[in-house]
């Protein structure tokens, strides 16, 4: 957890653009954005990923689609639509080991599964 950049973050240890924080979740615009919105909602408490939740995480689990909507609406793409997206393990493309949400849009994008 000591070499977590997100908890970093969270921190202030390392800088970033947050949009948002709370007593539970924090959220930040990353640094490599895929379209004009891009933020990463992610949980105060160091979870690695999806796979490590425990059912004592699902009011925090809730709190992160329900900010997710809200800066949706703040960012001004409620209507026009955003995607959400985790990514868990290798094959689902996680890169960082803090379970993280991100909120895309501002733009069409493509569907995935075609
Ligand atoms: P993943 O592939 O793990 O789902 O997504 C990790 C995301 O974190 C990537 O979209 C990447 O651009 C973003 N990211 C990586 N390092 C940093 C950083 O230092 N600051 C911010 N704001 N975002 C980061
Ligand atoms: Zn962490």
């Amino acid at each position: 957890m000591n070499d977590c950049l997100f908890c970093k973050i969270i921190a202030g240890e390392i800088p970033s653009e947050k949009v948002y924080e709370d007593d539970q979740v924090t959220a930040f615009r990353d640094i490599n954005p895929v379209a004009p919105t891009h933020i990463l909602i992610i949980p105060n408490k160091h979870i690695a990923s999806i796979n490590e939740l425990t059912s004592d995480d699902e009011t925090l689990v809730g709190h992160l689609f329900t900010t997710a909507r809200d800066l949706a609406k703040q960012e001004g793409i409620s209507e026009s639509g955003y995607r959400l997206i985790i990514n868990v393990g290798p094959d689902g493309g996680q890169v960082i080991y803090h379970l993280h949400l991100h909120l895309i849009g501002g733009q069409k994008m493509r569907h995935p599964m075609g």
